[in-house]
């Protein structure tokens, strides 16, 4: 974050992991190549369901699943998705040529996106999704740009 820009947030409950999974869809389509968008959220959170909404928002047909052992997946849809699952790099400093895919025609979505931090472009979509109960989850939305505030604010209406 850059001196000066506030940090904007938003925050959606979702009681299935299909309202989750159409979260993901809905917010797809209002995105645009070069989007970077980072997934915190615990273990079974709901991280990969969310994925798997905005891989169908951007008309990929394959199933999406964490992509585990090759930390980078690539789809190819209307808009290409490169899926980032970057927990096994956890205590190390490795740099899998990540500009590559930020600075790409695709959209990027990180899944532990902490623990690349020091890589991560500014200007970003940070979700965090947190338990509520049982088959319920706070998704929250945080953002500095104009861009995304404008992409939140039509996912809201
Ligand atoms: P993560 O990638 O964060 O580890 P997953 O998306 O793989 O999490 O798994 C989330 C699990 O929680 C799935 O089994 C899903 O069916 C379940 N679930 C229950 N309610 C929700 C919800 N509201 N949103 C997302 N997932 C949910
Ligand atoms: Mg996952």
């Amino acid at each position: 974050m850059e001196v000066g820009d506030s940090m904007n947030k938003d925050q959606f409950v979702t009681n299935s992991a299909e309202e989750t999974e159409e979260l993901g869809k809905s917010l797809a389509t209002l995105l645009e190549p070069g989007n970077v968008l980072t997934l915190e959220g615990d273990l079974g959170a709901g991280k990969t369901t969310f994925t798997k909404g905005i891989a169908k928002g951007l008309g990929i047909n394959r199933t999406v699943n964490s992509p585990t052992f090759t930390i980078v997946k690539e789809y190819e849809g209307r808009i290409p998705l490169y899926h980032m699952d970057v927990y096994r790099l956890e205590n190390s400093d490795e740099d899998i040529g990540f500009d590559e895919y930020f600075n790409g025609k695709g959209i990027t979505v990180i899944e532990w996106a902490s623990i690349i931090e020091d890589y991560l472009p500014e200007d970003r979509l940070d979700i965090k999704i947190q338990y509520n109960q049982e088959d319920s989850r706070v998704i929250e939305f945080l953002y500095t740009s104009p861009h995304y505030e404008t992409i939140v604010e039509k996912l809201r209406s």
